[in-house]
């Protein structure tokens, strides 16, 4: 199939944007499984070819390097494609379910079928795979998407405007450059399905633009995410994952650990393992260390700045505006009332509170609203019980932290306060297709059973009502035959 190249604008005639790429949604074009392969193909292609650019670009944005950015974004986005490649035939088929003997003989099955023109927005700490993460779902389930990447992470934005035109099928994707006001403009269309990447601020002005249409909503919010390190935890490992999935991207990651709960016993041996682990990482001046970020922005600088003053400093707290830097930072004494324990870090300051015992952590977690992970460090399997059965958070992992987006299997994704909906893989296939149920019934039996005058028959209608459940077990004795219908 020839794939034309896709549009890149910045106008704000989206009314005709949108209708193009509905007309075209429309004609069918998207929904066949070689539509969708082609396009996941050239987009894996276009990662390949120019993923100096993209390194380039997030350096520029982030100041991330290779390895990271080969981890999050670059390469992890071709692998993401060949995952959906390698499954989505299976993903595609339509689901056999029994029907009830009162409506013998017909068959019935879900087909996934595709929504139409969905809208991805995205945000900047993970500026590839933020937006094209999504668009990968979308493609997978046979749609018609715009991206709207965000403006903070320019250089890796402008680098997606100019390729995804020249790799992608023009008719069915776009890229919108812009900030608040062209989104605004976005978010006024109609459209048949909204990706959010965000904060849960603006996460509500897009639920009601969405409203205004009933357009169903993926939120990928953020939020506080619980570490809690038993006394049982490997102390050692633990520091080092916390500290990995806390300061990569200097802790601007949504999934990063918000704050850790340690237990008073091994609190000390903790903070040492940790400091360690910091100075292992990142050396004694991290400023020098090519592997650590800088601060998005200067807002969010001092926005983060304003915060080190939540507890006393134990490790870090050097910072150093001119170049947006802030050391990993490490809080104690602080106090859950502190500005630090408000809202969403989403920086380089981990504050690490005592708790004596475990239902302290799970009458903590549980005051504060649903994060988007919960990270648990124990060896103690009754205690992990406990913990995971009486929590909840959009995802979990026990004796490691901040990983869960990037397994393709995993309903990646927020509840509550922290979002809505679940992506990657099969998942994000499901989200952006209608499970539409359809019944096939043949026309040769039509008994008058169900019909009215409802005083006939109704000894034999509630017989018939009641053999309803031996439906499923007469498909079984009959095999994998099928009654024939007349279609
Ligand atoms: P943000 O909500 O400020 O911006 C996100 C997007 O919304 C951008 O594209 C921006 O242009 C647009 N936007 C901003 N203000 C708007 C308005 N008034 N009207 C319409 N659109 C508007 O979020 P951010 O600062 O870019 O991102 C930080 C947040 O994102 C954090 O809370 C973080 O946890 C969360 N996040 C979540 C995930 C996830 O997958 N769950 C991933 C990354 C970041």
């Amino acid at each position: 199939m020839a794939v034309e190249p896709a549009s890149s604008m910045s106008t704000p005639d989206f009314g005709a944007l949108v209708a193009r790429h509905r007309n075209y949604f429309l004609s069918g074009a998207t929904r066949s499984a070689e539509w969708r392969k082609t396009q996941l193909i050239a987009l894996r292609s276009m990662m390949k070819d120019h993923a100096e650019e993209f390194y380039a670009a997030l350096w520029t944005d982030l100041r991330r390097n290779r390895t990271d950015a080969d981890w999050t974004d670059v390469k992890y986005m071709t692998s993401e494609i060949d995952h959906v490649l390698a499954h989505l035939r299976r993903w595609m088929k339509p689901l056999a379910v029994s029907t009830p003997l009162v409506l013998t003989p017909s068959h019935t099955q879900v087909q996934f079928d595709p929504l139409g023109v969905g809208l991805i927005i995205g945000t900047w700490n993970y500026p590839v795979m933020m937006v094209l993460s999504a668009l990968v779902s979308a493609i997978s389930a046979g749609n018609a998407a715009v991206i709207k990447p965000s403006e903070v992470s320019l250089a890796t934005a402008e680098v997606i405007a100019r390729l995804v035109p020249e790799y992608l099928d023009r008719n069915a994707f776009s890229v919108v450059l812009g900030a608040v006001p062209e989104t605004t403009a976005l978010l006024e269309q109609q459209w048949d399905h909204i990706f959010f990447t965000g904060g849960s601020t603006v996460a509500k002005v897009v639920m009601t633009a969405a409203a205004k249409h009933l357009t169903p909503v993926v939120l990928e919010l953020g939020g506080k995410n619980p570490t809690i390190v038993h006394s049982s935890a490997n102390l050692r490992v633990a520091a080092h994952r916390i500290a990995y999935g806390r300061w990569f991207n200097s802790g601007q990651t949504c999934t990063a650990p918000d704050y850790v709960l340690v237990f008073k016993d091994v609190a000390k041996a903790f903070l040492g393992h940790l400091k360690e682990t910091l100075l292992q990482f990142y050396g004694e001046d991290p400023q020098k260390s090519p592997d650590y970020g800088r601060i998005a922005s200067s807002h969010h600088f001092d926005r983060l700045t304003k915060l080190l003053s939540s507890g006393t400093i134990f490790h870090g707290g050097q910072h150093d505006g001119t170049d947006r830097f802030i050391a990993p930072t490490v809080l104690v004494n602080v106090s859950p009332d502190s500005p630090a324990m408000q809202e969403e870090i989403f920086g380089p300051i981990l504050p690490v509170l005592e708790v004596a015992d475990v239902r302290e952590v799970i009458d903590f977690v549980n005051a504060r609203p649903s994060p988007l992970g919960l990270y648990l460090f124990s060896d103690d399997r009754s205690v992990t019980k406990q913990i995971l059965n009486s929590t909840t958070s959009g995802d979990a992992c026990v004796n490691d932290c901040t990983l869960q987006p990037i397994l393709h299997d995993l309903p990646f994704g927020g509840v509550g306060n922290s979002g809505m909906g679940k992506y990657h893989g099969e998942w994000g296939f499901r989200t952006y297709t209608n499970a539409r149920g359809v019944l096939y019934h043949s026309t040769r039996l039509d008994s008058a059973v169900r019909y009215p005058p409802y005083d006939r028959n109704q000894r034999l209608r509630e017989f018939v009502l009641k053999s309803a459940s031996m439906a499923p077990k007469l498909r079984a004795s009959l095999g994998s035959y099928r009654i024939p219908l007349d279609s």
